[in-house]
């Protein structure tokens, strides 16, 4: 794989996985869509042995159709089409997820979005992507945050920054949620059938039952017995599979204990957004994870309960009553919540 150390690929190599993680990580915007085309371009660039094009809001629009079709504007394109100010919000607030996503790579360096803002007319707004070196740290085992803003955080008492990587699942679910995949896929449709099985078992004993009483109403009550143990089953399993039924609202929700491999303490179930659709998405089963800034333990995700209701949050695995931090799985930050 070091095609790396051939000097002057190692930028075309953080480009590529660039590419790669805007593919996997981040979800669907139309932020997402163009800054894929322009990466598209800027790896087309540098294959050529080219410097990486600047683009203004125009040329970037153009490539955006190109790859996602849509009719040809009538009026010219402004700053309004893409506001820079929502670019850079959309790329800091995807910084942990890239690094981490390029170190696991093992890219030698980062790759940065630069936003010169233009003033005035004739001075658009330029776009281009930079390339500065990657400190990557000795640490072998251990991804560790980069860069000043992650070495500030990572010193400063109550904030966490959560790494996140592949969780496995239990042997029998290996074939259904073992890779990640995209709901759109045969993958996702076995899995939608999985999913679905305690409804299609209550339907059926709905249906059943009903036939069994509008046919034999005497002899109904003596039957009874076996309908309302289906029924009471299939509540269990709805119960069950609730984390799955909550992924479209909520993205990440609680891996259930009977569907992770027994290495396994802690994984969570992940639906990344691709389109608007309520149950597309590519789903994985993942672990985020930190390090505890109080005691170095490591911090775990689990359900808020009667203190964080309704919410995630990260939990010291040696002091999981006191060591408790907030996660948000787009930053994947957090910070202090009990002082
Ligand atoms: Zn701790």
């Amino acid at each position: 794989m070091d095609e790396q150390t051939e000097s002057g690929n190692t930028t075309l190599y953080a480009m590529e996985a660039l590419g790669r993680w805007l593919e996997a990580e981040p979800p669907q915007s139309k932020i997402r869509q163009v800054l894929m085309a322009f990466a598209a371009k800027t790896l087309e660039a540098l294959e050529h042995g080219e410097a990486p094009p600047k683009a203004d809001v125009n040329a970037l629009s153009a490539w955006y159709r190109d790859q996602e079709g849509g009719p040809v504007p009538s009026e010219p394109i402004t700053g309004k089409w893409l506001p820079a100010s929502q670019v850079q919000t959309w790329w800091d607030g995807q910084q942990n997820s890239r690094r981490q996503f390029l170190q696991g790579a093992k890219a030698r360096q980062d790759v940065d979005l630069i936003i010169d803002r233009g003033g005035g007319r004739g001075n658009p707004t330029t776009y281009r992507f930079a390339f500065p070196e990657s400190v990557i740290d000795s640490d072998p085992d251990g991804v560790e945050p980069i860069g000043d803003a992650a070495t500030a955080e990572r010193n400063s008492p109550g904030l966490v920054t959560y790494s996140v990587e592949r969780a496995q699942s239990g042997l029998l679910w290996h074939p259904v949620i073992g890779q990640p995949f995209v709901m759109k896929s045969a993958r996702g449709y076995l899995f939608l059938g999985v999913v679905s099985l305690p409804l299609a078992v209550f339907l059926f004993c709905v249906i059943v039952s009903a036939v069994g009483l509008a046919t034999t109403p005497a002899t109904y009550v003596h039957h009874i017995g076996p309908y309302a143990f289906a029924i009471t089953l299939s509540l269990l399993a709805f119960r069950a599979f609730k984390p799955f039924w909550d992924l479209p609202t909520l993205r990440v929700t609680i891996a259930p204990d009977w569907l992770i491999s027994r290495n396994q303490i802690y994984a969570q179930l992940r639906l990344t957004r691709d389109s608007e659709k309520k149950a597309s998405g590519r789903f994985a089963l993942v672990r985020f994870y930190a390090s505890c800034p109080v005691c170095a333990g490591t911090v775990e995700i689990r359900e808020g309960g009667d203190a964080f209701p309704g919410r995630l949050v990260g939990c010291c695995s040696d002091s999981p009553r006191e060591h408790v931090f907030s996660f948000d799985p787009v930053t994947q930050r957090g910070r202090a919540l009990i002082q």
